[in-house]
């Protein structure tokens, strides 16, 4: 699995002129090296791996780690990459520009003075976009410990719990579940603060009546799912039955759309304009979704700029929102695994009011 992975990433080095890549964040290096707990720098070169490692990691990378070659390096990584760096021949060291910060590139240029380091663009996380069928099944774990703990905590959410309380039984039901961790802080956010689109779970108590927005995911062998749903504490009345349905026929809509060859930002105009025709596509103030894996958030983007075509193995959300100030709000949130027919809906909890 590593080996093709590095196998596939040189070929995109080749293609743009990337003779060495530094892999310096935790969501790259797991993907590369299998190597738990983000504590690691991965260098790749034409011919060579390496995975660098301060003594507190040793033993675990050379349990969990096979195919890389393992450098421990006490003091700073700088040292050790200017090591490395002489040893293997490296004189031109590439990046991925949207992991570092401008602080961190300057600081890599002026303690690595013989060798060029040089910002490319995402080759890695372009890589990462489309998932292989153990990726898959990890997502499907995800998704599947994400939907039971939703199914068994959902009847218990009623006026007079906060939303800390909420979230705290969630998580826990995650955890029961089967969950390594969390794939975020999971929201909750209730009445009048359902319209913030990422309301943290606060000491807000459930009053009767409120829209409850909670959002959710369990990571699962280092792959995450991502989940929303949106009920009512007590009985939902007209206006909050009207926007739930046109909510979920905007995702409907595109979720039927979703199908290798189709652009992201094509299936959120589509979705955009479902609720343009209830009049709610001005209270949509996000993106229809994003790509989840390794990180909950990350490619395909969905931003009309950087829009990209979906292929067979892409795993996805399709999220849309209305969040009405002084109202609330609605979200409705799936996992979406792109087929090479078209697309498989991963996420199976209970929708809706579960009437
Ligand atoms: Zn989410
Ligand atoms: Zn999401």
């Amino acid at each position: 699995m590593f080996a093709d992975r590095l196998r596939r990433l040189r070929e995109r080095m080749a293609a743009a002129g990337v003779p060495a890549l530094l892999v310096t964040d935790a969501a790259g290096c797991f993907y590369l090296s299998g190597l738990t707990g983000g504590e690691g720098t991965v260098v790749v070169t034409r011919e060579a791996g390496y995975l660098l490692v301060d003594p507190r990691i040793t033993c675990q990378a050379r349990e969990e780690v096979g195919h890389l070659e393992i450098k421990e390096f006490r003091g700073s990584l700088y040292g050790a990459l200017e090591q490395l760096a002489a040893g293997a021949g490296i004189t031109s060291l590439a990046f991925e520009a949207a992991n570092l910060s401008v602080q961190q590139a300057d600081r890599l240029k002026e303690k690595l003075p013989g060798i060029t380091c040089v910002p490319v663009p995402e080759i890695l996380a372009e890589l990462r976009q489309v998932k292989e069928p153990e990726e898959i099944e990890r997502i499907r774990r995800a998704a599947a410990i994400t939907d039971a703990a939703w199914d068994e905590i959902r009847p218990e959410i009623a006026p007079g719990l906060t939303e800390k309380e909420v979230a705290g039984w969630l998580e826990y039901a995650l955890r029961c579940h089967g969950a390594d961790g969390y794939a975020f802080p999971t929201i909750v956010a209730s009445g009048p603060r359902a319209a913030m689109a990422h309301g943290t779970a606060g000491e807000r108590r459930l009053r009767p009546g409120d829209l409850v927005v909670v959002d959710m995911g369990a990571v699962y062998q280092g792959y995450c799912a991502d989940l929303t749903r949106t009920v009512v504490a007590g009985k939902p009345d007209a206006r909050q039955r009207e926007v739930y349905a046109a909510v979920k026929r905007s995702g409907e809509t595109a979720l039927a759309l979703a199908a290798p060859g189709v652009k992201t930002d094509f299936l959120e105009q589509v979705a955009r304009e479902v609720l343009k025709e209830y009049g709610l596509e001005e209270y949509f103030g996000h993106r229809l979704g994003h790509g989840v894996g390794i990180s909950v958030h990350e490619g395909p983007s969905f931003s009309h700029e950087a829009s990209v075509e979906l292929v067979p193995g892409m795993v996805i959300t399709i999220e849309p929102g209305v969040y009405i100030p002084d109202w609330g709000g609605v979200r409705i949130e799936n996992l979406v695994l792109v087929t090479a027919s078209g697309s498989e809906v991963l996420s199976r909890a209970v929708e809706g009011w579960g009437e």
